[in-house]
Formats: C-alpha cells, sequence, structure tokens
C-alpha cells in the first residue's frame, strides 16, 4: 500500500494534543494531497469538529473498530502508542481490567472489588487454553500449572509492577497463589481473601502466609494503604501426582527504618495496631499497653489509617492464619510480647547534659522493655550510652551523644523486629516443607510467584529506594533478555532475515551499581572503614563514576547537594547520601548483640539464634532419610546480616547480601519459563475506574509494552531443531519406499519437503543454521495434519 492510500479521506487517526501529557485525540482525514515526493499534505478533522492541515508528518493510524478493544494488543493491525493506550482504556472503561499483551497479561487495578474471581470464574478457568476465554490472570495460572506437565519443568511465574507501589502486584499474587493452591473442585466461597472451604490442610497453610507476612511486612504509605514492605518468592511445590505437597516463602529486604520512623502520612507495620485493638483488655494490660496507641513514640508519628476493614478484624485473621501454621497460642503470647517491648524501648526517654546521653536509671519504659525482652537493665543502659572501642591494648569506654543514643536504642529494635520476621518466615516453611524438608524432598515440580516491590521514586529517596530499584533494574534486564535478546540473539545465530528492533538495554545501569567499580562496592568499601562517612562515600562516588564513560547513567545533580543521580530503565532519580553508610552497616553494638542472645526469655533467644543462624546455611535441614530437593531454591535471601559474634570474619553488609540473593533469583529465572504480569496503576489516588491516559502511557513505555508486541508479532514464536522437526513430521510425506531411517544428512532435507507437502507459505518460515523459524499459526496447521494421518 502507498502512504497516499493509507491515508485516504475517511481513514481514522490520531492526533496528538497541545501538550503529550494529554494524549491524543480521534480523528478522520478530510483530503490527502501530495507535496513533494515523499511528502504528503493532511487536511484532518477531529472529534470535536475541528479541523487541522498537517504537512510531513503522518499521525499514526486508528485500528478499525472491530480491533479497537482487542483482548490482545498483538492482534491490533496499526501498532503504535496511541492505539495500544485506547485499547487498554477502552477495555478498562468495560470494566475489562486484563488484556494480553504478547506474552504479558497487563492488570490494571480497578481499585474496588471486582466479581472476577468467584469459584465459578475459578472453575471456568480450569483446563481451559489461553486464548479460549477472556483474558485473566487465572489463564496464566492454568498456563503455567499445564505446561508444566508437559515439559516437565518448572514454570515460574512472575507478578511485577512496572510502576510504583499499588500497581496491584500483592493482590495478583495471592489470587494466582489462590488459583493454583486450590483444589480442583472449588468451593462455593466467593470471598476472595478467606479460606476456600474443602482446603487441604497444606493448602489453607499455603493461603495462611499472607495474612501473617502481611500484618507483620506491609504497612501504610502514602500511595497503598497497603503496601508490601519486602519482596516474596513463594515455591509451590507438587508431587509426581500433580498434588500439592507443600510450598517455600523466601523473602528479601524487610524495610526497617519504618519501625522507629515513620512520616505523618504513613503508618508503622500492621501488627503493631492490630494489637493495641485487637487483643482483650486483660491482655493488653499485662503487656502495659493500651487501645490507644499515641502514648507510643513508635506509632504516634504517623497517621491514622483509612483501611475498609478494621485493624482489630485483621487481628484475628492474623491469630487464625498464625494457629493454622501451627504457632500456638503460647508463641503467640511470646511474640506479642516482644511487639510490646519495642513499643516500650521506642518509649524509653533520652536526654543529655552538656555532652553525654543520660537515662533515668528508672525510666519506666526501659523497666517495661528490659522485663519483656529478658535483658540486664544496667547492662543495656550502659551501651546504650556509652560505645566501646577496642583499640590494640585495651579496651576503652567513650561516651555517646542523644542522638547517638537514640540510634542505637532504635538499632535494636530493628533488629529484633527483622528477627522476628525471620523467625516467622522460617515457621511457615516449616509448615509448609515439613520439618526436615520432606515435602521439599517429595516435590518433582515447582510454580513459583514472585512479588517484587514496584520501582520506586519519591521528593526524597535513600538507600532503600537504592535496593529497591536496583532490583527492579535487574529484573527489568531480566524480562528484556527473555523478550528481546533471546529472541534476537538465536535470528542472529541462525543466521535469518532480520530487522533489529531497537530496546533500551539496561545493562550499563546494572554495572553502574553492582559492578566492580560500582556503587555498591564503593558502598561496601567504605562501610569497612571505621572513619568512614556519607560524604567521604560521596566523594569516592564522584571520583569513581563521574567520567565520560557514564554520561548517560550517573549524574551529580546540580541542586541537591549530598546527593547522586542514576538514570534508571524508568526515570531518573536523586539519591540522598545520608544514611547510606549506616544502613548499610546495618550494625547492632556487639555488646547489645551478647545482651539479647544471653536473654533469659527463651522465645527471644529463639528468635535471635534463628534468624543469625540462618545466614548461608542450607535452608531445610536435610531429610532424615537423606533425600535431596530436586526444585532449584533461590537460597537464603533475608537480610538479618549481623554475624559478628566474636569471629573476625567481615560481617556482610545490607547491600551485599542483597546483591547475592539477587543474583540467586535470577539464576533461577533464568533456567525456568517465565510469565509476566504487569500490573498497571490507573491513576494516583486510588480512584476506582478512573483513567489518566499519560500517567498510563508513562508506565506502557516503562515496561517496554509496545517493543514486546513488536517483537511477537514480527517474530516466529516457534523455533525446532531441523532433527525435532523432522521426526515429528516426516509422517506427512508419502514415502513411496516407506518410513525412512531419520539421518543427520536428511533433517533438513525432510523438513523443506514437510513444508512444501503442507503447503505452508514462504512468508510464513525461515530457514536458520540448525533450526527452522515458524510463524504464529503454523504449527497448529501442522499439528492437524499429522493427527490426522494417524
Ligand atoms: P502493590 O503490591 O502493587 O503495591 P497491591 O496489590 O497492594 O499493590 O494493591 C493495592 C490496592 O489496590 C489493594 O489494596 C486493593 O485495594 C487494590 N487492588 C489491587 N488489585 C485488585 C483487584 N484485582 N481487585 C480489586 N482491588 C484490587
Ligand atoms: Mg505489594
Amino acid at each position: 500500500m502507498t502512504t497516499l492510500s493509507l491515508y485516504a479521506p475517511g481513514t481514522r487517526v490520531y492526533l496528538p494534543r497541545e501538550s503529550e501529557e494529554e494524549g491524543w485525540i480521534t480523528a478522520e482525514v478530510v483530503t490527502c494531497t501530495k507535496v513533494s515526493a515523499d511528502a504528503l499534505k493532511l487536511v484532518l478533522r477531529d472529534e470535536s469538529g475541528q479541523e487541522t492541515t498537517l504537512t510531513g508528518t503522518l499521525p499514526p493510524l486508528r485500528n478499525p473498530p472491530l480491533l479497537e478493544s482487542a483482548d490482545d494488543l498483538a492482534t491490533l493491525s496499526h501498532l503504535n502508542e496511541p492505539s495500544v493506550l485506547y485499547a487498554v482504556q477502552s477495555r478498562y472503561a468495560q470494566r475489562k481490567i486484563y488484556t494480553y499483551s504478547g506474552i504479558v497479561l497487563l492488570a490494571v487495578n480497578p481499585f474496588e472489588p471486582v466479581p472476577l474471581y468467584t469459584p465459578e470464574i475459578v472453575k471456568s478457568y480450569i483446563g481451559r487454553n489461553k486464548g479460549e476465554l477472556e483474558p485473566h490472570l487465572f489463564a496464566i495460572a492454568e498456563d503455567a500449572r499445564e505446561v508444566r506437565w508437559i515439559f516437565l519443568n518448572s514454570r515460574l511465574k512472575l507478578t511485577d509492577g512496572c510502576d510504583e507501589s499499588g500497581a496491584g502486584k500483592t493482590e495478583s499474587a495471592k489470587l494466582v497463589m489462590r488459583f493454583i493452591a486450590a483444589p480442583k473442585a472449588p468451593a462455593t466461597n466467593a470471598d476472595q481473601n478467606s479460606f476456600v472451604d474443602g482446603a487441604s490442610l497444606v493448602e489453607q497453610q499455603i493461603q495462611a502466609t499472607n495474612p501473617i507476612l502481611e500484618a507483620f511486612g506491609n504497612a501504610k504509605t502514602t500511595r497503598n494503604d497497603n503496601s508490601s514492605r519486602f519482596g516474596k518468592f513463594i515455591q509451590l511445590l507438587f508431587d509426581s501426582n500433580r498434588q500439592i505437597v507443600g510450598a517455600r516463602v523466601r523473602t528479601y529486604l524487610l524495610e526497617r527504618t519504618r519501625i522507629s520512623y515513620q512520616t505523618t502520612t504513613e503508618r508503622n507495620y500492621h501488627i503493631f495496631y492490630q494489637l493495641c485493638a485487637g487483643l482483650p483488655s486483660k491482655n493488653l494490660e499485662s503487656l502495659r499497653i493500651s487501645a490507644d496507641y499515641s502514648q507510643f513514640h513508635y506509632l504516634n508519628q504517623g497517621g491514622p489509617s483509612s483501611a475498609e476493614l478494621s485493624d482489630r478484624d485483621k487481628f484475628h485473621a492474623t491469630q487464625d492464619a498464625l494457629n493454622i501454621i501451627g504457632i500456638d497460642a503460647g508463641k503467640q503470647t511470646s511474640i506479642f510480647q516482644v511487639l510490646a517491648a519495642l513499643l516500650h524501648l521506642g518509649n524509653i526517654n533520652i536526654t543529655q547534659t552538656r555532652t553525654e546521653a543520660i537515662i533515668e536509671d528508672e525510666d519506666p519504659a526501659m523497666v517495661q522493655a528490659m522485663e519483656f525482652l529478658g535483658v540486664n537493665l544496667t547492662e543495656f543502659k550502659r551501651w546504650t550510652i556509652k560505645k566501646q572501642i577496642t583499640t590494640r591494648s585495651e579496651k576503652i569506654a567513650t561516651t555517646l551523644t542523644a542522638p547517638q543514643a537514640v540510634q542505637v536504642r532504635d538499632s535494636i529494635s530493628r533488629f529484633v523486629y527483622a528477627c522476628l520476621f525471620e523467625w516467622l518466615v522460617t515457621a511457615i516453611n516449616e509448615s509448609l516443607t515439613g520439618k526436615y524438608g520432606d515435602a521439599a524432598a517429595r516435590a518433582e515440580t515447582h510454580i513459583g510467584v514472585l512479588d517484587i516491590y514496584g520501582f520506586e521514586h519519591f521528593e526524597k529517596n535513600s538507600f532503600e529506594q537504592f535496593c529497591i530499584n536496583y532490583a527492579n533494574e535487574r529484573l527489568q534486564h531480566e524480562f528484556n533478555t527473555y523478550v528481546f535478546k533471546l529472541a534476537q540473539d538465536d535470528y542472529v545465530k541462525e543466521k535469518i532475515n532480520w530487522t533489529f528492533i531497537d530496546f533500551d538495554d539496561n545493562q550499563p545501569a546494572i554495572d553502574l551499581m553492582e559492578g566492580k567499580l560500582g556503587i555498591l562496592s564503593i558502598l561496601d568499601e567504605e562501610s569497612r572503614l571505621p572513619l568512614g562517612t556519607d560524604a567521604s562515600f560521596l566523594q569516592k562516588l564522584n571520583a569513581q563514576l563521574d567520567k565520560p564513560a557514564n554520561k548517560a547513567v550517573y549524574k551529580m545533580p546540580k541542586f541537591a547537594n549530598a546527593a547522586f543521580t542514576i538514570a534508571h530503565y524508568a526515570l531518573d532519580v536523586t539519591y540522598q547520601v545520608e544514611g547510606f553508610l549506616e544502613k548499610n552497616r546495618d550494625t547492632v553494638p556487639e555488646e547489645q548483640l551478647a545482651l539479647l542472645t544471653a536473654s533469659s526469655n527463651p522465645f527471644l533467644r529463639e528468635v535471635v539464634d534463628t534468624a543469625l543462624h540462618r545466614v548461608g546455611e542450607p535452608v531445610e535441614p536435610p531429610s532424615p532419610n537423606g533425600a535431596v530437593s530436586k526444585i532449584p531454591d533461590p537460597g537464603r535471601t533475608s537480610l538479618v546480616g549481623t554475624t559478628g559474634r566474636g569471629t573476625s570474619v567481615k560481617k556482610p553488609t545490607l547491600g551485599s547480601i542483597f546483591k547475592g540473593s539477587l543474583g540467586t533469583l535470577m539464576d533461577m529465572l533464568r533456567t525456568t519459563n517465565v510469565h509476566y504480569i504487569r500490573c498497571l496503576k490507573p491513576n494516583q489516588h486510588k480512584m476506582p475506574w478512573e483513567f489518566h491516559p499519560s500517567q498510563v502511557l508513562a508506565q506502557l513505555r516503562a515496561a517496554g509494552v509496545l517493543e514486546t508486541i513488536r517483537i511477537s508479532t514480527a517474530g516466529y514464536p516457534s523455533r525446532w531443531t531441523f532433527e525435532t522437526f523432522a521426526r515429528r513430521y516426516y509422517i506427512l510425506i508419502h514415502w513411496r519406499e516407506g518410513p525412512p531411517l531419520i539421518k543427520r544428512e536428511q533433517w533438513k532435507r525432510i523438513t523443506v519437503l514437510v513444508l512444501q507437502k503442507a503447503g505452508i507459505d514462504k512468508s510464513k518460515h525461515q530457514f536458520g543454521e540448525t533450526k527452522i523459524f515458524l510463524r504464529t499459526g503454523v504449527l497448529a496447521t501442522l499439528e492437524a495434519l499429522r493427527s490426522a494421518r494417524l
């Protein structure tokens, strides 16, 4: 088709509005004339009747009405940004929140309960192929479940919001788990958060992990009332009879600063409020807390809750879940006591004389906290207001200032809380894999669900955002590699004709962060120097990284002091260096650590020990019968990194532990088949059914949605070696002397003959060096012919 006829009068197009922010307006071509060899003059009438003339530039074409809200964006015949956006938007307006985009499922957050997850719907997706019904999370989950049996390898699902918090990743992950772990005949319970009636114990236990992890690891943030403050990878384990036998949970990088500090629009972890609202007054009294939590410094800095369900109801759900996991009432009381101890710890009054921090001997909060923690009060007080320095010949205690002492106090609260979270994850795993990892040993296959924090950019970004965005950068790279590189590399290797599609490779940003001389290694080096500071860290960063070679990814911001900027795949983020060293070192003073491990509270000792011992250890103890799990394990991933117990071994920093666990996770992603679900946030105000085009477009762009579709439509989704192809389809040929012995020299020739015989058009395939590449649909034709012959 010539350009002239492409833009014939009556053609539907999109016109950009005044500012790109506002997106496009639809229009129709009124006249189209050729003004030079390669330029057209178009007169267009937009939807409001206004006429515009365009010379030289060609507006994007609009799809025929039939295709406009296609359920797979890959079927759009005109593939451009406005078309893609329009399709997602018009589907959302029809209350269709899911859309396929080639291999990716797009999910736009409805921000209100939708009737899409009823038992009837669950049932309807079981045993159905992806294209048969409306796009849905369940279709992807079913695909993962079924294909696993065909190829007998593990299948991994990745729930990944390309945008920030509140996109719907965690809700999607829960729904997927519910679908996969649900009994084949679903129960009649329509409540999406309740346990499925008639579910087996394992299934109930799997569902119970969610309320527990959410109570202890989620909090209200500005963007999401129930924001996960940790990353999570759950492996559902199946035996050879396709029965679910257990599960394994790995968590990543629980945010710790939240324990001691929240802004006025955010809250501490849900469990604290749940505890205050939900415990009977008798129990509250014995913990010396009350329903009015405003007396606690750790809870009164933040704002109130706006959750629909009260903290009190949630508390009961948390308790039920703990029971199902096998954490009995006695253990629960111990947990609550530790939590109460942390609240009291936060209320210890630290003041200052002219130069030194002081705490009253009888400080009631301290007395209470030490009683619950089972820690010696005098010793605790001493090592909160003093610091011990070991020189070559002796130990000297120096005094601390009040802010330094507060820092010590808060580091203990954060440490104990992180240990408690670790302990819970261990307890969950013990109940989900059997105490000796029996279930893991019996498992033949697994489906993993990864729900990891989305990209974050706030006004002030710190070490936490750095780590989160580092993780997202790596995940994005994995995605790019998976979709783009692998596809294209194969074309190169096989030397077929192929027009390259540009995609934004983010390897330079990753190298900048984790490379040998990158940010993380400079940070580690500086963290180990006794005199290292945030300022000296920044100095080294700039000296090392502010070079022409890094121009595209590393910047020194012009106006912000004490900060550096990284150009991430999604956007530029400026990080304030303040606190980087402290957070990366993640230290609790040795003396305080010794007090905790020697606590007279056996539960606390167990909690701290579990967390400390798990560093670097195999996750499940060996099974008594010696069986070893066949399922790859991303390993120990959490971040209680303090192992300095009198050994001279270098303490791992938070940054290095995170880098390691991310590496193992990525290795595992690479060996599995991955499904991607991209969660999109249609507006910033959490408003149901409100769609802001510019915001969604930014997310679609950041996720490379358009490129993904281009690849899957322009590419050859099926690629078989000549041998495999020949062996499967040689029967389509009528062999005069009976079927041949298939020899190496004949593989390619048989492939040629099969395609001729089946009448496959030349445009539908290409011959590589060792493989045949086929367009969509070809394989289906061949399969049909083959079954007819059998
Ligand atoms: P993320 O994990 O991406 O930060 P969440 O999964 O916590 O986001 O979702 C944020 C909020 O959006 C949820 O608390 C819920 O109110 C709403 N939400 C997300 N997905 C759905 C859905 N499928 N149906 C209804 N509401 C949803
Ligand atoms: Mg989440």
